[in-house]
């Protein structure tokens, strides 16, 4: 496939007990707006970079912390034992094979803004989203929105759902 497969991406907690390698680019990314994420993150917003667990490699320990969600399914929010930074999720949807990395942990978050806005229902008014990038009040179909290839990567993840 492309050159783009070979990129990579790194990044880490504060203390720098754990850190972490992307070996290609996300999924997609979601800048979500749900009052979890906001309780979570003490912001506005989430940023998470979906992507295969089995795609980011990891130095250091992690602890996963059991952790409610707005499914009521609950997540795995993977944190750093040293400084207790979270560095990414698993939601019970998709479970451990498929990692929400937390954007604001990369060396250069610049790189991976946001594809979709979702949950703008419970956006903070302030916060005033970019023309061009879609916005869904709540959530959304990937067959929809991902791109091919992304579609194709969960296939093989996911085979058959
Ligand atoms: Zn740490
Ligand atoms: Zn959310």
């Amino acid at each position: 496939m492309g050159t783009c497969a070979d990129e990579s991406f790194e990044g880490g907690c504060d203390c720098r007990a754990v850190r972490y390698r992307m070996r290609s680019r996300p999924l997609f990314v979601h800048c979500c707006h749900c009052r979890w994420c906001q309780r979570e993150s003490g912001s506005a917003f989430a940023l998470n970079a979906l992507i295969e667990a089995d795609r980011v490699e990891v130095q250091g320990t992690i602890d996963l912390v059991h952790t409610p969600s707005c499914s009521g399914k609950g997540q795995e929010i993977a944190r750093c034992p040293v400084c207790r930074v979270a560095l990414w999720s698993h939601y019970a949807g998709a479970g451990r094979k498929l990692s929400f990395i937390r954007v604001g942990t990369l060396d250069d978050p610049d790189a991976m803004p946001p594809d979709i806005h979702i949950f703008t229902a419970s956006k903070q008014p302030w916060v005033i989203l970019p023309e061009g990038t879609p916005a869904v009040a709540e959530y959304y179909r990937a067959s929809e929105r991902w791109p091919a290839e992304s579609l194709a990567r969960r296939e093989r993840l996911f085979p058959g759902r």
